[in-house]
């Protein structure tokens, strides 16, 4: 998507540890008209899946997949990161490892809004090594909801986590791919 490439090329920061930083338009501050028409991309996308949930992980993916949902006129369920000791019978749970953060923790939906039979598409900021996507595939499991397909707005290729899912079969676009970065340099290599 063009205009996200030159937004990135424009104002995305490169940090230590291959981190992309997009905090002016899609992780702290938010363009919402960039965001709008990122949703409607997403849509473009995806428009003849029966998409009729739109499954993100909070915090970050959040703004991009109401977006989303707004076009497919669907929910916006988002996974909440939770403290093993509060996890009930009540929701469909599993284990994520932060990239940024480099921690592991616990990311659950509330069986009531996941269910058999849903077809839904994950969306999130950021694909990297696919832990996350991966996270929210397993809750779709536990459910027995199907997946689409994911949809990320920013995929860093070089680490592996959308061609490995692809490799397993799930469909997953990207709005812009990231080919290379360089910390040092500060530059980025856009597909
Ligand atoms: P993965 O689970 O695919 O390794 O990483 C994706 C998750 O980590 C996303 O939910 C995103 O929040 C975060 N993430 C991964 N790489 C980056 C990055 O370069 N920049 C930012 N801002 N977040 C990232």
């Amino acid at each position: 998507m063009e205009l996200l490439k030159e937004r990135i090329y424009k104002d995305g920061k490169v940090f230590p540890g291959d981190v992309l930083k997009v905090d002016s338009f899609l992780n702290h501050q938010i363009d919402a008209e960039l965001l709008g028409k990122m949703g409607e991309e997403i849509y473009d996308l995806f428009k003849d899946c029966s998409v009729n949930k739109i499954l993100t992980i909070e915090a970050s993916g959040i703004a991009l997949a109401c977006f989303a949902a707004r076009e497919f006129s669907c929910p916006c369920v988002f996974a909440k990161k939770a403290k093993t000791s509060n996890i009930s019978d009540s929701v469909y749970t599993t284990g994520v490892h932060s990239y940024t953060h480099g921690v592991d923790y616990n990311i659950v939906v509330s069986k009531e809004f996941l269910n058999e039979g849903d077809n839904v598409l994950i969306v999130d900021d950021f694909l990297a090594n696919g832990a996350a996507m991966n996270g929210l595939i397993s809750l779709c499991e536990q459910a027995g909801a199907r997946v689409v397909g994911c949809a990320a707005a920013i995929e860093k290729v070089f680490q592996n986590g959308g061609n490995s899912l692809r490799e397993k079969g799930y469909r997953v676009e990207s709005l812009a791919k990231v080919l290379e970065m360089d910390g040092e340099a500060g530059t980025i290599v856009l597909e």
